[in-house]
């Protein structure tokens, strides 16, 4: 038995392959795609044609996904075919150290599962036991499809804590920054959020954002963004979501004296970034940074996707079988102003 799937084999090289269609071992489920999404991340390894800790070509490829399950192997209870679902794309030992210390997202035997980019995608025992969840009958596949990446910005929104009254700028208009836009917004702060892409600029205004400035009209974007603060002060806090060392160098200078910055974007191991260290201790800067997800938050960001909390129709803007997934992602790689598309098997 045979199924169609992405397969990535190195830089801007994913092929449409006849693969084995995969067999549920013990433990293990067989999940018939509905949805998969594309993400930054993806983008990011398609450019690279790897990713050190998620993925090494070739590989079966894409993480965010929902569907229905098709088979279960041996000794699982609790699952049958016909159930609709989502998992995420990864799942912790339970025992190591970090596992032990509640840090999960930093578990140092972190399991990764690939290959959402496909007809069927077989998920190891262990994101099984930890990380597959039942999503609602009325909720859509690709709104569920959202519990992976909204649950890292959710960790996110747990650090940074957005609260009534305050100015919260956002540097990113990429799915992960228009999802902080609308939570931070929804705790009561008031969003300034830096972007560009007119399409992805347009739809922040409707995810929460109160300003929205475009980086290609501006030459100076650090006194844009604290010109737009109350008193130009500077931003109680900065959420960082673009993955660019510039954008981690503007955060912290558009954050207030006393304020807090979430560097959220990854940049490549090894990066350096320069810090101005007076500012950092006389103006008591709060640095904060998150990795990844955990059960929990993967758990809450379900919740919150199913009660309509979070609205994530506004950040899909196409959908596309999967055969057309090689031109999609070098589409996106190109315009930079789409935001996720839905890519169907
Ligand atoms: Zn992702
Ligand atoms: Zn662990």
């Amino acid at each position: 038995m045979k199924m169609r799937a992405a397969v990535l084999y190195g830089k801007e090289d994913v092929r449409l392959e006849e693969v084995p269609l995969p067999a549920a071992g013990a433990g293990e489920v067989l999940v018939k795609i509905q949805a998969a999404l594309t993400c930054g991340t993806d983008l990011k390894v398609f450019r690279a044609g790897s990713h050190a800790r998620m993925i090494r070509p070739p590989a079966l490829f894409g993480h965010e996904f929902a569907g229905v399950i098709e088979a279960v192997g041996p000794g699982v209870s609790g699952w049958h075919p016909g159930m609709r679902v989502v998992a995420a794309n990864s799942a912790p030992c339970g025992d190591c150290f970090y596992c032990r210390k509640e840090q999960p997202n930093l578990c140092q035997d972190l399991l990764f599962v690939n290959g959402a980019y496909a007809e069927y995608l077989r998920l190891p025992a262990r994101v099984v036991q930890k990380n597959l969840l039942e999503i609602p009958a009325d909720l859509p596949f690709q709104a569920a499809a959202f519990t992976e990446p909204l649950a890292c910005v959710l960790r996110g929104i747990q650090a940074a804590r957005p609260g009534p009254g305050e100015t919260a700028v956002i540097l990113g208009s990429g799915p992960v920054g228009l999802m902080f836009a609308q939570l931070a917004a929804k705790a009561g702060a008031r969003v300034i959020l830096l972007g560009k892409g007119p399409r992805r600029l347009r739809i922040a205004g409707s995810c929460g954002a109160d300003t929205v400035l475009n980086l290609a009209d501006l030459k100076d974007p650090v006194s844009a963004a604290r010109e737009a603060t109350p008193e130009g002060r500077g931003a109680d806090l900065v959420i960082e979501a673009v993955g660019r060392p510039a954008a981690w160098g503007q955060a912290l200078e558009i954050v207030r004296p006393g304020g807090r910055v979430l560097l959220f974007g990854g940049c490549p191991a090894g990066t350096q970034v320069p810090l101005d260290a007076g500012r950092v201790h006389y103006d008591e800067l709060t640095l904060l940074s998150v990795f990844h997800h955990t059960p929990a938050a993967i758990r809450q960001s379900l919740r919150l996707i199913a009660g309509g909390e979070i609205r994530t129709e506004p950040l899909i803007t196409g959908q596309a079988p999967l055969k057309e997934l090689p031109s999609i992602l070098r589409q996106m790689l190109a315009d930079q102003d789409s935001i996720k598309t839905a890519i169907t098997p």
